[in-house]
């Protein structure tokens, strides 16, 4: 898969890094490979290559940094069904914003209604809700810019999304805590 860069709409806004608040978050990562993995009890996922976005949301303590920073990690102790994606994908892409409400499932819906979005795994990150899921594949990648403009005016607040791409390498950056 080609991971071009693409630089964000006016309607975006580069992080330089991500704060210890509360807010929703959509993290882009790719698969190489078609892999056939195991979601927990969720059950098997046969994870074709490509692009997957998960949307989640941080409310517990360091907010979406420190929820972030678990996901660019890779996690010992498996607790979300992200943990296990994370072992087989690589996160190359996040679109945040704060919020206090959680956003997630509006996101989730949103993120379905783009072209070539597909259901990889029913149920995966939404045990708690009634979304059909809160992952998604594509064989590219979708842009921010069409996920912000199919946003419900309820969401309009999508001006505020965060982008931030970088190469792993350059990720930690983005969730150092600083004193400020
Ligand atoms: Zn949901």
């Amino acid at each position: 898969m080609s991971l071009r860069h693409r630089e964000p709409a006016p309607a975006e806004m580069t992080a330089t890094t991500i704060p210890a608040r509360q807010g929703t978050y959509a993290l882009l990562l790719t698969v190489e490979r078609r892999r056939r993995i195991t979601i927990g009890r969720l059950g098997a996922l046969a994870a074709a290559a490509g692009c997957y976005v998960y949307i989640g949301s941080a409310f517990g303590p360091g907010g979406l940094r420190a929820r972030l920073r678990h996901h660019l990690g890779v996690a010992q102790r498996l607790h979300w069904h992200i943990d296990y994606l994370r072992r087989i994908a690589t996160p190359f892409e996040i679109w945040y914003r704060e919020d206090h409400h959680g956003s997630e499932h509006v996101w989730a819906q949103t993120c379905a209604s783009l072209a070539g979005a597909s259901l990889p795994l029913p149920h995966f990150g939404a045990s708690d809700c009634t979304c059909a899921a809160h992952l998604f594949h594509f064989s590219t990648p979708p842009s921010l810019t069409d996920f912000a403009a199919r946003l419900p005016p309820a969401a309009a607040a999508h001006r505020k999304i965060h982008w931030v791409t970088a190469p792993a390498a350059a990720l930690p950056a983005l969730l150092r805590d600083q004193h400020s």
